[in-house]
């Protein structure tokens, strides 16, 4: 059965959509959820069939309408909903089945749900509709898929009417006063939403500490008054790389500093402490190599279009070796190793590069930092301490006023 392709100009949509490769569309998206408590809920979720044809259900408390889309590079199915709560089994979408590799849901934005299914290869969305509750079954949102080749696959998304350009991301923090003249600090906590960043054995999830961790770093630099202080989430919404760095330019930022925790696989063994990593094209070693890419899948995690997007690290490097940003970053890296090195526990190799995505911005000295390791113990331990996180707090402020005072005589902030 053909689907039924449709332009969708609401914002969400012209938002998801507008970067994307939009292959295949169906359906419209009903306006946004209300309040919590009025949310339509997601009750349970299953695939079924083989490699010729898998069915992807989801059982709801309401009928909503969908937006389902295809995306290549890598191969993903994107669904897009109204706000939903999600109440499933905590390990659903570990699991595929056909055509399905995994997949994952959550909040996209304010308003917006996704679910986003890793396949195998090319598919078509064969079929995509919603349910009403009926004949004691619930409420159900129905999508078939099939294989299909590459080709038709890019021919189909040719033929696409593309949806209007991305409006701009909805900030979660006012623009500042453009009459303030204090320098801006740009905390950037990772991840958010669908994408969950690492999780812990016990649950813990990256997005939700290093949240905490960036509100209470932007308490202690408000307090000093020396700065202001502007973050690229401040609740569980996802937000894009590129918006990330666009959002610090944007805003003239004298200094972007994004917060993570890491994981690593237990076949790796252990790893512990906090790491501070600089833009390069050149990872510092393997294990920097794999954080990069790890941290630069965010977008593919949360169904954005990577195709549209610049990917060329190495470009950005010419361009930001004729600026002082690159010399600056590493500046402030080694500063916040320095007063990391009482307060927190260090990595044994503190200060390391990496091609990272949210790092690329040409004139914001920026700079990553790992807090420590989800998966170990004595990490996570310090990591969910409001003690800890309180103390290595107070050494990035110290790191950020030692590394922008000189610049508050020059009046310039960079
Ligand atoms: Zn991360």
């Amino acid at each position: 059965m053909a689907v039924r392709t449709i332009a969708l100009v609401c914002a969400l949509s012209a938002l998801l959509a507008g970067s994307a490769i939009a292959a295949e569309r169906t359906g419209a998206l009903a306006k946004p959820g209300g309040a919590a408590d009025s949310l339509p809920i997601a009750t349970d979720v299953r695939l079924g069939g083989d490699d010729k044809q898998t069915r992807f259900v989801v059982d709801l408390s309401q009928k909503i309408d969908l937006a389902a889309f295809t995306l290549a590079d890598p191969y993903r199915v994107v669904i897009d909903l109204p706000q939903v709560a999600f109440k499933l089994s905590p390990k659903a979408g570990e699991q595929g089945r056909g055509l399905v590799k995994a997949f994952r849901y959550g909040l996209i934005m304010q308003g917006g749900s996704r679910i986003v299914l890793d396949t195998k290869g090319p598919v078509r969305i064969d079929k995509a509709f919603a349910l009403a509750a009926a004949d004691g079954q619930p409420a159900r949102l129905v999508l078939d898929l099939v294989p299909t080749d590459r080709a038709s696959f890019l021919r189909s998304i040719a033929q696409e009417n593309r949806a209007p350009r991305a409006a701009p991301v909805k900030q979660s923090e006012a623009a500042p006063k453009p009459s303030d003249p204090r320098p801006l600090v740009v905390l950037d906590p990772g991840h958010g939403g669908i994408d969950n960043g690492t999780k812990a054995a016990s649950g813990e999830m990256e997005k939700d500490l290093v949240l905490q961790f960036a509100r209470t770093l932007r308490e202690k630099l408000d307090r000093a008054g020396k700065y202001r202080v502007a973050m690229t989430r401040s609740d569980d919404t996802f937000i894009p790389l590129s918006e990330r760095v666009r959002f610090a330019r944007a805003q003239g930022a004298a200094l972007f500093v994004s917060i993570h925790a890491d994981a690593i696989p237990r076949s790796e063994g252990q790893a512990e402490g906090a790491t501070v990593y600089t833009l390069s094209e050149h990872a510092s070693d393997a294990e920097a190599a794999r954080l990069a890419e790890a941290e630069n899948r965010a977008d593919a995690i949360a169904g954005v279009d990577l195709t549209a997007e610049p990917d060329d690290v190495a470009n950005i490097l010419v361009d930001l070796a004729q600026r002082e940003t690159k010399s600056y970053s590493v500046q402030f890296a080694r500063t916040l190793v320095g007063e990391l090195k009482s307060k927190a526990r260090l990595h044994k190799h503190p200060l390391k590069a990496a091609g990272f995505k949210v790092l690329t911005a040409p004139d914001v000295p920026s700079v990553l930092v790992e807090l420590g390791y989800m998966s170990t113990k004595d990490d996570l331990k310090l990591l969910t301490s409001a003690t800890w996180q309180g103390k290595t707090a107070t050494a990035v402020a110290q790191a950020v006023d030692t590394f922008l005072t000189p610049r508050l005589a020059g009046g310039r902030s960079n």
